[in-house]
């Protein structure tokens, strides 16, 4: 670890009610800079046991302080760890920069959404209510709206900061107590939140980290007994596993999963506008985005516009190590490099419009590579198909808006879809036809909105989160019916 960014806290333990301690059985994962193969620090390698012994801590925290807290109170606190994390965005932002391989500009950004989600759920936190019911005569009834209790928590590498303010921050909002399972590819930020929640003074036990591998510390945290609720973000076959897990002990489970996410481009779309966005949406982070815009689908009379304008920007891509923060960064992981090859391997076939290119600082120690576009792609070649993970977007024509519908609904996901028109009846039918949870007329993405509930059909899972949703999802609702005659 540089002295760049100086980690304040020790990353080779876990956070256990009040105490950090390091893993039960004392083992340690190796995290690994990808921008340049490096070694950055050793985390604890969490198990079964420590994943116990923080079902216990956030159980005892419920029964303590922090359930005995009012939703004013828990807001305030919350608010507070986001003034935290804003006086150190920007430690926070080289932290995932050397973890993820996010461009530090894009990790600052991952940086002040979680500031921002504290303080819209701080804000929150006290204004969601139950109701009082008419009934029959005699009887008062009235709902309140309650915590589910311990809620997990089980994040990708991909976005730790944004993935851990929108499900804890929500969670803690309504007053569960949160065990939060990292990524063990990257996890110094969830590490470096949690020594925040500690700075900002959260009751021992409201929150607790427990970082190790998927299949020991998270299956261990989606099979526990003693967890009310799971919040799972990650790949579809894991979130399978983990709901079948949770299942078992028949608890409800959010699952923010993956897509193949379209944006749509009409002959009347003003191309200027969207360009930046067409771009963007498949190559940010480098396209490890679970809303990524990896098709782009264009009807046929600004095709070749639109496939010539992408080229060219595609062309002034430069990748390289996350510290000197080009347009892209390298992947997570050489593993992740080896996938993205494979996927540019199956489209041999096809022909690419453009790529971006390496910069000198991207060596082969680091795991780069080119963000691709594809041409002409077929709407059911695998390319189109499968969620790839990485910078490579694809252009499919269309003739029709049935046609566009019927190419942008054919994949198993539905998690966003972009739409490109200046006619207005068609904004609004389009909107209604597209089968995904949120739906972008002449924008993609909104720029992120916390406010903005978030979540799939399909494959790409169920529930919501972000928003005022969120804390329906993080909550449930008890019906008092009291009888006086
Ligand atoms: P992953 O499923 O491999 O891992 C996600 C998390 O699950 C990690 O913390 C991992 O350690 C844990 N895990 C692995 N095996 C487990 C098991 N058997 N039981 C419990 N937990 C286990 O996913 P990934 O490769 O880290 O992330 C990429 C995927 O996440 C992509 O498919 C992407 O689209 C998706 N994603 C979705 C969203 C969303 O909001 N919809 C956001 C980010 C990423």
């Amino acid at each position: 670890m540089t002295d760049a960014a100086p980690l304040w806290f020790d990353p080779a333990l876990c956070l256990i009610g009040e105490e950090w301690r390091p893993a039960s059985k004392g083992q340690t994962l190796s995290l690994v800079n990808p921008s340049d193969g490096s070694a950055l620090c050793n985390i604890a390698r969490g198990d079964a046991a420590d994943i116990d012994a923080a079902v216990t801590a956030a159980r005892t925290a419920l029964d303590g302080p922090w359930g005995a807290m009012t939703a004013t109170e828990r807001g305030r606190l919350l608010s507070r760890m986001g003034e935290l994390v804003l006086a150190r965005c920007d430690t926070l932002a080289q932290l995932e920069a050397m973890d993820v391989g996010k461009p530090l500009t894009q990790a600052r950004a991952d940086a002040v959404a979680l500031a921002r989600y504290l303080e819209f759920y701080g804000g929150a936190a006290d204004k969601l209510h139950g109701e009082t019911i008419p009934y029959q005569s005699g009887y008062t009834v009235y709902s309140l709206r309650e915590p589910h209790g311990v809620t997990g928590h089980i994040v990708p590498w991909n976005y730790p900061m944004q993935i851990i303010g929108r499900s804890v921050g929500a969670a803690l909002a309504m007053g569960n107590a949160c065990v939060l399972k990292p990524a063990d590819e990257a996890c110094l930020t969830a590490l470096a939140f949690a020594q925040i929640a500690v700075e900002a003074g959260l009751p021992a036990g409201a929150l607790n980290v427990v970082p190790g591998i998927g299949a020991e510390a998270g299956a261990a945290l989606a099979g526990h007994p003693g967890v009310d609720h799971i919040s799972f973000t990650g790949s579809v076959a894991t979130g399978a596993l983990v709901q079948q897990a949770a299942g078992r002990n028949v608890v409800p489970v959010t699952l923010e999963l993956g897509g193949k996410s379209p944006q749509l481009v009409f002959n009347d779309a003003d191309l200027q506008a969207a360009l930046p966005f067409l771009v963007n949406s498949g190559i940010q982070n480098a396209g490890q985005t679970c809303s990524a815009a990896s098709r782009i689908l264009v009807q046929r009379g600004v095709y070749n516009q639109v496939r010539d304008a992408m080229a060219a920007a595609y062309k002034q891509l430069s990748v390289g190590p996350a510290m000197a923060d080009m347009r892209l960064g390298p992947l997570i992981s050489m593993r992740q490099k080896e996938i993205i090859e494979g996927y540019l391997a199956k489209g041999q076939d096809l022909t690419i419009a453009a790529q971006g290119y390496l910069a000198e600082e991207a060596t082969d120690r680091g795991a780069y590579v080119c963000p691709t576009l594809f041409a002409d792609v077929a709407p059911d070649h695998p390319l189109a198909q499968e969620e790839i993970f990485g910078p490579v977007q694809v252009l499919i024509p269309f003739d029709s808006e049935d046609q566009a519908v019927a190419i942008a609904n054919g994949t198993d996901y539905g998690l966003v879809a972009g739409l490109w028109t200046r006619d207005g009846a068609r904004q609004m039918r389009l909107a209604k036809r597209l089968r995904a949870g949120q739906v972008f007329v002449n924008n993609y993405g909104a720029g992120g909105g916390v406010e903005l509930p978030f979540g799939g059909t399909g494959k790409s899972g169920h529930g919501r989160e972000k928003g005022f949703e969120a804390l329906y999802g993080f909550s449930q609702l008890k019906t008092i019916a009291a009888y006086h005659g």
